[in-house]
């Protein structure tokens, strides 16, 4: 399990460190040597309402723990058009390609260019 705690020092103050959440990214063994697959849980210790879950499937291990933090963090707080130089299988044109929409319920990605040429009626972010 990785871990990443958040916390805000104003002002570069550790006397006002302000607790902001942690994210634990969790293998959850189901993958191999090469790909991992992971449940992501943000939480805010004493505020339920504000957990999010997401999962990430078939991460490319030789990646590194930097991008699959990128990863969880971005399909969290999903942007635009994130391009964080991680690809995912399209759902439309099951190509690999960076991802512009990621439903964190089915786990699936929709490329940019499908996205743009409205390849996936009905899909949206969650
Ligand atoms: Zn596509």
């Amino acid at each position: 399990m990785i871990i990443a705690e958040i916390k805000l020092w104003p002002g570069g103050n550790s006397h006002r460190e302000k607790y902001l959440g942690h994210v634990y990214i969790i293998n959850d063994g189901t993958g191999d040597d090469t790909f991992g697959n992971y449940d992501v849980r943000r939480e805010v210790l004493g505020n339920p309402s504000m957990t999010r879950l997401c999962r990430i499937e078939k991460f490319n291990r030789a990646l590194g723990s930097d991008r699959l933090l990128a990863l969880a963090f971005s399909i969290l707080n999903p942007l635009p058009t994130p391009d964080i130089g991680v690809e995912l299988k399209c759902e439309v044109c099951a190509l690999n390609k960076p991802w512009a929409i990621f439903n964190r319920t089915t786990g699936t990605a929709i490329c940019k260019d499908c996205r743009e040429c409205g390849g996936a009626p009905g899909f949206r972010e969650l």
